[in-house]
């Protein structure tokens, strides 16, 4: 099977569930699980902040963010195609009771001059603007890479107007190997940032949602009134610490593999028109004659299988399952659509 929906689909290693079998674990509720307690303190280390929080998924990780970062009836900037808005249920609303104001600007990324320009004024008819939300790598923008001066210039306007700045950054590893930036560089930017274990690192389950002690304290207590405290979670910590110690710079291949993918897709007379990939994500549109339905079906008939998006629209993503020969296979399935 070659499995293109998703980069969460990957399976741990064998070496990856050799050291989550031999972890030492205890019970995290009670702080106690050693390997958790490393996971976090590597992962803040690794950003330069103070302090970290194991969570299940990233959808979690966000939510607790914006729980901490917010007062019911406030107001959160994020774009409209936002992973925090359109992908999490209505979680803000329903978990946080906030509002939203969703900018709409090309590839998912949002700019400095229009957050600004989005902020409420301090009048009583209007929510108050409290926390500014951007996604590194932004996946349904077609996986694009901000520009660290552009995260610079929004992280300024949310300072100067006291607001808090969000990184979902599910994928933030993706863009790091492509620019060479740190993580340590991006981490002052933000209040906090989210980043998932369970996509292109490759383990089974988690997330880390990483900030500063203050933050993650209350953080620690939001993530237990949502249930997602965990006791033996060493077990899952330590598939964390492998896929941040071995399967980052890989990535790299990750990213080549989908723009390999996204140049033969643009020769494709079926296809009409590709994001420009920049990182693990290919998004595509199908041109009239192929329906998005024929087309995952026929690629199904040869065990590949695709994302539907929506209308016309396909997404590939590569990953740590995805290797050479299945590029080819891929290569050679879609050179037989007419
Ligand atoms: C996958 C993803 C998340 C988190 O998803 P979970 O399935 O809840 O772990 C958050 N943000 C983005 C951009 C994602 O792609």
């Amino acid at each position: 099977m070659i499995d293109l929906r998703s980069d969460t689909v990957t399976r741990p290693s064998k070496e990856m569930l050799d050291t989550m079998f031999s972890a030492r674990v205890g019970d995290d509720v009670f702080s106690d699980d050693p390997t958790v307690n490393a996971l976090e303190e590597k992962a803040a280390a690794m950003f330069a902040k103070e302090a970290a929080l194991f969570c299940p998924s990233g959808t979690m990780t966000n939510q607790i963010a914006i729980n901490v970062h917010t007062r019911p009836g406030d107001e959160v900037i994020c774009h409209k195609h936002a992973h925090v808005y359109y992908y999490e249920g209505g979680a803000m609303m329903r978990n946080s009771g906030v509002s939203v104001c969703l900018l709409d600007s090309p590839r998912g990324q949002i700019t400095a001059a229009e957050v600004e320009a989005h902020i409420n004024p301090d009048n009583i008819h209007r929510p108050v603007t409290s926390l500014v939300e951007a996604e590194n790598t932004m996946n349904k923008g077609g996986g694009t890479i901000y520009k660290f001066e552009e995260l610079e210039l929004i992280s300024g306007v949310c300072r100067k107007h006291g607001l808090k700045f969000h990184l979902d950054g599910a994928r933030l590893f993706n863009a790091l190997v492509e620019t060479g930036e740190k993580p340590s560089k991006y981490a002052h930017l933000f209040d906090s940032v989210s980043i998932c274990l369970s996509k292109g690192l490759g383990a089974p389950i988690g997330s880390l949602l990483i900030g500063d002690k203050p933050f993650i304290r209350r953080a620690r207590r939001v993530r237990k009134a949502f249930g997602g405290a965990m006791r033996q979670a060493g077990y899952l910590a330590a598939a964390g610490i492998y896929g941040l110690d071995y399967n980052i710079s890989r990535l790299k291949k990750d990213n080549d593999r989908a723009r390999h993918l996204g140049s033969v897709l643009e020769t494709m007379p079926f296809v009409e028109s590709v994001i420009p990939v920049e990182s693990n994500i290919v998004i595509f549109k199908l041109g009239k004659k192929e329906s998005a339905e024929t087309f995952i079906a026929r690629l199904k008939e040869h065990d590949i299988h695709a994302l539907y998006l929506d209308g016309q629209t396909i997404r590939f993503v590569t990953h740590l399952d995805f290797t050479d020969s299945m590029l080819e296979k891929v290569e050679s399935v879609l050179q037989t659509i007419p």
